[in-house]
């Protein structure tokens, strides 16, 4: 049984010469599904799908996860940015430094949130935004900057908030990828004014559809962040405060996280250690085989951790020559890759009107012609990883067989 998350190139496969799915976690399922039974049970008697109880209680083991104040849990780590950004107070036109080489949703929630995303190339070792990028990209516009903590590492926090306190910049994460990565024992997103969580399902904690949460140790932005979510109320109905006049105070929307979601991802969260340290197996299994090959130009293991951080492996990203070659080869071979990300931010077509042009940010538009992230999922066989590493091997080699 294979998730429908798998690539169709090894849906087919099966035996001996079985494909490798890029992400699956059907047997993941099956071994929690008790537990995620349970929860899900509780939500169907309770018969409250949408503002029920499972989300606070899901919010509430996600603070004592990551130690944050406030989880607010919403439906996508995309809404999470947009209403990250505007409770830390964004204001129209303002302008907010990300880097060029991130998820498309790290820009486009900028842009929703009324201001204007300005690009930043990454650092030298690494896929961080690099501190200095940010110190040149500094207009009198500039109100925000937003550090991405990509794959399996954070970016330069203390880079970036040097750069930040320096021009009285407020600091945002998307952190979208990072649950479980920390910094001195404070985990990701708690590092400035707040980050969030993405819980789509191929993320390292994934729902059964999308979800997401804003963390943040600030009160006034996680009250803000709540009343977002729920249409800028504080409360189910209009009538349910009848003290206050003016219930609306702000413009909010609807960003609920789903209770269903919430009960999978309160199960989920009870294994989400263990979930952590397979990766790193898997990843370290990948990095012994990888390294030094012919035609591989980096691992990630090898790649510099900073002092006091550790490293959650969400992507096992590899850079290779011959990258498009290579992800070809093995997708005949029934192994699943992606590319993460094929396009820089500042050439996307939505971001055109910005006005940048190839060569702008090189290290980021490099790295989108080198990056391939290959399978990795708790639920991945020690012998797959063999037999990815294999097809590697004898694609640098020359070799058919
Ligand atoms: C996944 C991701 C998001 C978006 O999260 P969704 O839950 O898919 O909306 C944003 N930024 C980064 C870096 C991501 O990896």
């Amino acid at each position: 049984m294979k998730s429908t998350l798998a690539s169709p190139a090894s849906t087919e496969r099966s035996g001996e010469n079985s494909g490798v799915p890029f992400f699956d976690q059907s047997e993941t399922f099956r071994r929690i599904w008790p537990e995620i039974r349970g929860h899900c049970s509780r939500v169907l008697d309770d018969g409250k799908f949408s503002h029920g109880s499972m989300v606070a209680e899901f919010e509430r083991a996600l603070e004592r996860y990551t130690g944050a104040r406030h989880a607010v849990g919403v439906n996508s780590g995309t809404d999470a940015l947009v209403l990250l950004l505007r409770a830390a107070g964004l204001r129209p036109g303002d302008e907010v430094i990300v880097p060029a080489h991130t998820f498309v949703a790290t820009a486009t929630a900028v842009v929703h949130a009324g201001g204007v995303p300005v690009f930043a190339d990454i650092e030298e070792h690494g896929y961080g935004i690099d501190p200095d990028a940010v110190a040149a990209a500094v207009t009198d516009r500039t109100r925000m900057v937003m550090p991405v903590h990509l794959f399996d590492r954070l970016a330069d926090m203390v880079g970036v908030r040097r750069v930040a306190d320096a021009h009285g910049l407020t600091v945002v994460e998307d952190s979208a990828e990072a649950i479980g990565m920390r910094s001195g024992g404070t985990h990701a997103g708690l590092l400035g004014t707040g980050g969030v969580l993405s819980f789509f399902p191929a993320k390292t904690l994934g729902a059964v559809g999308d979800a997401g949460a804003l963390l943040t140790d600030d009160d006034a932005v996680a009250e803000t962040a709540r009343m977002l979510r729920h249409h800028g109320r504080s409360g189910r109905t209009l009538a349910a405060f009848p003290g206050i006049s003016n219930p609306t105070v702000v413009t909010g929307g609807n960003s609920k996280m789903d209770d269903l979601q919430a009960a999978v991802l309160l199960a989920k969260l009870a294994h989400l250690d263990a979930d952590i340290e397979r990766r790193a197996v898997l990843s370290r299994r990948y990095d012994d085989r990888l390294r030094g090959l012919p035609g591989v130009r980096a691992v990630p293991g090898d790649l510099p951790v900073r002092p006091g951080e550790n490293r959650v492996v969400y992507v096992h990203l590899v850079q290779v020559d011959d990258r498009d070659g290579l992800a070809a080869r093995l997708a005949a071979a029934g192994i699943g890759t992606e590319v993460y990300y094929p396009r820089p931010l500042h050439l996307q077509p939505c971001f055109a009107h910005l006005g940048y042009r190839p060569g702008d940010l090189p290290r980021a538009e490099e790295l989108c012609r080198t990056a391939l992230a290959l399978p990795l999922y708790p639920d991945l066989a020690e012998e797959a990883v063999d037999r990815v590493c294999d097809e590697i091997e004898r694609h640098y080699s020359g070799r058919s067989r």
